[in-house]
Formats: C-alpha cells, sequence, structure tokens
C-alpha cells in the first residue's frame, strides 16, 4: 500500500497508527479527498482557525495545518497518535489537538466533519457547535454514501441548522449545514444507569461503549472477576466506562487497578465513575493509551478484558490479538488473562498460542469467559 495521498499538486505522506509493516490500508478515504478537493478553490484567513472534528489519521489536519490555524477534535488517541505522526512525518506546523470534551476555538472560519460512527456522538457534537459557531460560520461534513440515512441528515436540521447534500463520488457525500443559531440547547448529559445485582451506577459520555445500557458480554463478565491477595496490579484494558475494572477494585481493595481505554470519552466516564462507585480512588488509574504500549513486561498479576471484535462495521480480530499479545508481555509468571468474547470467535485457540494454560470458566449461549495463565 502506498503511503502517498497526491492531490492538486501536492503530495502528503499518511500512514495508519500504529505503523505496521505490509499494511494494506490506506490512512485516507474518499470522504477525505471528497473535502479537499470541494475546499481546495476555498480562500482561507490565515488568522482564523479551521476546526476539524473526527479525523480519522490526519489526512485532514495535515493538508490544512500550513493554510490556517488548525484545531481538530478527537475522541481517540490512536488519532492523535497518527495526526502527530503524520505531521512530522511531512514537515507541517503543529494543530492544537483536543478531545471532544474540551472547549472549542472561537470563531472559526470552517467547520469540518469527519461523519462519526456513533449517532450519540455526532449529536453531541453538533449541539455542541451550535452553541459555538457565528451564523456566517460554513460547516461541511464528509461520510460514505451507505452511512447517511435520512435519519442522520434529521440530526444536523434537528441540532444546527439547514442541511443540503452534495451528489456521491467514490460512495463519499458531503453534507452542507448553515448554522441557525435559534435551535441552540442546553447540552445534553451524560446517560446514567445502574448495574442492580452488582450495586453499580454508571454514567457514560456519548462515544462510550454501549452508553445506553450495560453491555451482555461486560454483564456476564463481571460474575466472573476473581479476588485473590496476591494480586498486587490489575488491569482493566479496554475498560470503556469502567465497570469492569471498579468491580475488580472492589472486590480486591489491596491491589492497584489501572484502567486503559483508547477513547478519551471512556476515559473521562471511568474516571467519574471511579469517583461515584468506589470509597476511594487512591489505587485506581486511567489512562488513555493504545493497548498496552509503553506498559512495563511483567508488571501485572491480571488483566480483565473484554475485548473490541469489530472495527467499523467489519467483524476483526486484530484488536483483540493485540490486547492479547501485550497482555501476556505485561503479565508476570502465572499471571491471568480473564476474557470474554462470542463463542464464533475461537478465542481459545488464539489464546493458547501465545499462553501456557487456558481454561474456559463461564459460558452461555452466546459468550465463553476464557482463563489464561502465563
Ligand atoms: N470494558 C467495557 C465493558 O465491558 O463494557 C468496554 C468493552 S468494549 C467491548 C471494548 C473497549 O475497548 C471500548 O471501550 C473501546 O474504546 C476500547 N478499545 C478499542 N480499541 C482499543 C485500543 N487499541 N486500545 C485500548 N482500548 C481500545
Amino acid at each position: 500500500m502506498k503511503p502517498e495521498l497526491t492531490l492538486h499538486q501536492r503530495t502528503l505522506t499518511l500512514t495508519r497508527f500504529p505503523v505496521r509493516k505490509n499494511e494494506t490500508l490506506q490512512a485516507w478515504d474518499a470522504a477525505d479527498e471528497y473535502l479537499i478537493n470541494h475546499c481546495h478553490t476555498m480562500d482561507l484567513d490565515p488568522q482564523r482557525p479551521v476546526l476539524i472534528l473526527n479525523d480519522n489519521f490526519g489526512a485532514l489536519s495535515c493538508w490544512f495545518a500550513n493554510q490556517a490555524p488548525v484545531t481538530t477534535v478527537t475522541d481517540s488517541f490512536i488519532t492523535q497518535q497518527a495526526i502527530t505522526n503524520n505531521l512530522s512525518v511531512n514537515n507541517l506546523p503543529t494543530v492544537t489537538i483536543i478531545d471532544c470534551l474540551a472547549d472549542l476555538p472561537a470563531e472559526p472560519q470552517l467547520v469540518i466533519i469527519k461523519q462519526p460512527k456513533n449517532n450519540r456522538l455526532l449529536s453531541w457534537q453538533l449541539q455542541q457547535l451550535c452553541h459555538l459557531l457565528p451564523q456566517d460560520c460554513m460547516v461541511i461534513t464528509a461520510g460514505k454514501v451507505k452511512e447517511i440515512h435520512s435519519s442522520t441528515l434529521k440530526l444536523f436540521e434537528k441540532y444546527l441548522g439547514e442541511t443540503k447534500t452534495s451528489l456521491a463520488v467514490k460512495k463519499a457525500r458531503l453534507i452542507f449545514t448553515s448554522v441557525n443559531k435559534s435551535l441552540t440547547a442546553p447540552m445534553p448529559q451524560p446517560t446514567s444507569w445502574t448495574v442492580p445485582n452488582h450495586n453499580l451506577t454508571m454514567t457514560n459520555y456519548a462515544n462510550v461503549f454501549s452508553s445506553d445500557s450495560l453491555d451482555i458480554g461486560g454483564r456476564f463478565l463481571l460474575d466472573f472477576i476473581p479476588s485473590k491477595s496476591q494480586y498486587n496490579d490489575i488491569i482493566d484494558l479496554g475498560c470503556g466506562n469502567g465497570v469492569i475494572g471498579i468491580k475488580a477494585a472492589r472486590l480486591n481493595p489491596h491491589a492497584n487497578i489501572t484502567c486503559v481505554d483508547e477513547s478519551f470519552m471512556a476515559v473521562a466516564s471511568c474516571r467519574e465513575n471511579a469517583q461515584l462507585n468506589l470509597p476511594t480512588t487512591e489505587k485506581f488509574n486511567v489512562i488513555a493509551s493504545n493497548c498496552l504500549d509503553n506498559f512495563d513486561n511483567q508488571s501485572a498479576d491480571l488483566v480483565l478484558c473484554n475485548p473490541p471484535f469489530h472495527q467499523n462495521n467489519t467483524i476483526t480480530d486484530h484488536i483483540a490479538w493485540q490486547m492479547f499479545c501485550d497482555a501476556q508481555r505485561i503479565l508476570r509468571q502465572q499471571g491471568e488473562l480473564i476474557i470474554i468474547g462470542n463463542r464464533q470467535l475461537k478465542y481459545h485457540e488464539k489464546l493458547s498460542r501465545i499462553f501456557a494454560k487456558v481454561d474456559t470458566i463461564g459460558s452461555n449461549d452466546k459468550f465463553v469467559v476464557l482463563r489464561a495463565i502465563k
């Protein structure tokens, strides 16, 4: 896969993050190209901010970085790393990278949105923009034709203003919205629900996995979290709102708990939930990371994981596989990895390749809970 994007006599070298040898996937898509082509003839003010929401691996941030002060908003630690790497490889000026909960810059001249997968995040962002934007600001969103439904366009109309779409090019489409300040409404509160048998109350920002109710996999895993005096360091890998790590902290109050997620909204929710559900958070840490990058070898006794099993619309186990390999690396000898997975994904077979012993400790029609020992 060639990493060069060439448009309008300009070439950018763009890679995904993490950078992998023999990568087969491009770091940009047709929607990025459509946006760049559309904005090419615009006369941008070099002083006034351009705001970019949900860039994927940095194609948009890199393209506009030398044209105006760019603020790029992302919920993803992985995107943040990709943008930073790609700016540096292309010798471009730095851009301001903020997460979705941070304040947006005032008076942007142009707002560019890559349509997020999650409509709750989209609605949240449109409401945030309606508060901020001046009436003359242009908002252009790009997405895949098959993901722009009439219900999606209704969200733009409801939360931001009058909306029109472009023709499709290479299966991508643009959405143009003019800001209608009279639609400004109070920002929605995070969702909150309880887990009855476990006495937990979980609060979730818009982009957190399963933010309307507890995921059925997560619920099943809650019953298999062990309590042992010899655990010093426990990790909840892919923590989401922190339900697993918080339960582990309750069962093992003597242990250090580290919750890890690549979504900043998940990290924020997990921190707030720990405050809400634990008597103390002294031994409870939450960090944004790509899997367990930069964690020391042999530094944990137990890793708990409800891994992601799809990326976009594709069922995949490549992130889960990275999580298992990272867990194997950072566990101490005899350390345990406990995971939940859909039966069809055959995690038992995969874990057996890298762990000394793998047992099934729970199962129902849909899921298995596996314990792998190093
Ligand atoms: N533990 C929570 C639960 O059981 O409800 C959430 C589990 S959800 C299936 C998987 C989580 O992994 C999501 O919160 C997602 O943001 C996170 N994730 C995906 N890719 C990741 C990565 N590369 N590094 C860290 N976390 C990741």
